[in-house]
């Protein structure tokens, strides 16, 4: 069976430890998108880790990790986080990469940094990481395929060449930096095509036999429904899309297999990078919800940077979790919520003099003004607590309050960041 794990908000809710917590029963674990651009923290036995492109399932030694067709790879940081977690003493792991899979070449991220600098203060608040530039060359038909890396040598040569060409002239003419050089580049592929060689399949066809073979697979999807190129806060979102839906594309895998898509939400928002943000909060309450929230502070794991911090978003959440085609959702980090005497929670937007609950495109969601409704906070810790029964009234009250006005069923409740901080529910 194939199961999706994705994010319903902007990213960082937590799928990391889900997808980990489920990959205890999972054979195969599967990224399926996006880049090195966004990191998972997941705290296990060996430690703590921040995975960039790795799936989360690396740590276990029956799963078997694959980096699918849809994913912006970024070779050198592959083969750097292999080595970071053998390090650490983790048995090493099984990594398969799509021979599909396009390469993030060093000239994306740094087009990536020199557009952001030209736009100043309109800038993406990108992480720099190349993954908008990469995908503008996949789609523009000038990105490189791993599949390339071990054709005829002539070919690769003539590629580099033609598009480089065009690159030099943006370099020269629009950025004013020093120029990119072909033998360069191709000696750098040529160092790729080492480091990643041991771990090349067609991973679409590998899949295919496996679901035949009735194995376990996992999807993990990074960043979340907000931030999905087509039904996210264009434009500021990323450049590949956040949807299990897109999970059969950038695997490889027929779309009907999907059987399970088990969305991610957390108990609060939080979001990085530019964008409207309605429920966003700051001040000295943003600083404690952000400095008591995840696990150890609600950090960027890629670039430590602060995220923004805001109070739990239904509309947001409903449509991110209806955009998802949930069927489970994971509530998680509401632990985090045990210091408050009162909950805020965003329940409408106000447009324009007008309340709503659905999610608007971007221009009117610039205007959203929140609708907050205040709960209950229960003022304990409920780390450690295992049944649903026994979380405190006012903890189950939000629970529920949230699961009606998303209108889709909360099946796990996430009160810590280990994998045995998890509370099932029936649906
Ligand atoms: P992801 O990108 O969706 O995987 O999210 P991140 O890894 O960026 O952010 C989630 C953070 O919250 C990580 O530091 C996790 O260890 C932590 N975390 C996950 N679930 C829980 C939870 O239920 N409680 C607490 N306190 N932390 C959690």
């Amino acid at each position: 069976m194939v199961q999706a794990v994705v994010g319903a908000n902007w990213g960082d809710e937590g799928k990391g430890k889900i997808t980990d917590m489920l990959a205890e029963n999972a054979d195969i674990i599967v990224r399926f998108q996006g880049g090195a651009n966004a990191g998972h923290t997941i705290v296990n036995n060996y430690g703590k880790f921040a995975l960039h492109t790795l799936p989360s399932g690396v740590f276990y030694d029956h799963t078997t990790s694959i980096i699918g067709n849809g994913v912006a790879l970024n070779i050198p940081i592959l083969f750097n986080e292999i080595k970071s977690i053998t390090d650490k003493g983790v048995p090493t792991p099984k990594i398969l990469v799509s021979d599909r899979a396009q390469i993030v070449m060093p000239y994306h991220i740094l087009f990536d940094e020199y557009e952001e600098e030209r736009l100043g203060k309109k800038s993406f608040g990108s992480t720099k990481s190349g993954i908008a530039p990469f995908y503008s060359d996949k789609y523009a038909k000038i990105g490189f395929q791993v599949s390339e890396l071990f054709g005829e040598e002539s070919a690769l040569r003539d590629k580099i060449e033609r598009v480089i060409l065009s690159k030099n002239i943006l370099l020269d003419h629009l950025y004013h930096k020093p120029l990119i050089d072909v033998e360069e580049t191709f000696n750098t592929l040529m160092e790729y095509k080492k480091m990643v060689e041991p771990y090349v399949c067609d991973v679409s066809a590998y899949l295919w036999n496996s679901i035949k073979e009735g194995k376990n697979i996992l999807l993990e999807g990074q960043l979340g429904s907000l931030k999905d190129p087509d039904h996210g806060i264009y434009p500021m979102v990323t450049s590949s899309s956040t949807l299990a839906a897109y999970g059969a594309i950038g695997a490889g895998i027929p779309p009907y297999e999907i059987k399970k898509i088990i969305t991610v939400v957390k108990a609060y928002s939080s979001a990085v990078g530019a964008g409207a943000f309605v429920s966003e909060i700051e001040g000295e309450e943003a600083d404690e919800l952000r400095r008591r929230g995840g696990d150890g502070g609600e950090f960027g794991a890629t670039t430590g940077r602060p995220r923004r911090m805001g109070w739990f978003d239904c509309v947001a959440t409903r449509y991110g979790c209806r955009i998802q085609g949930t069927t489970d959702v994971a509530f998680t980090v509401l632990d985090v919520l045990g210091y408050l005497d009162e909950i805020p929670v965003c329940v409408g937007y106000e447009i324009d003099g007008e309340v709503t609950k659905d999610f608007p495109t971007t221009d009117k969601l610039e205007k959203a003004k929140p609708v907050l409704k205040t709960l209950p906070g229960w003022k304990e810790d409920i780390r450690g607590i295992k049944e649903y029964d026994k979380l405190p009234e006012n903890c189950r009250k939000y629970i529920e309050f949230i699961e009606e006005q998303i209108g889709f069923p909360i099946t796990m409740v996430s009160n810590g960041p280990k994998r045995e901080d998890i509370i099932l529910r029936k649906k």
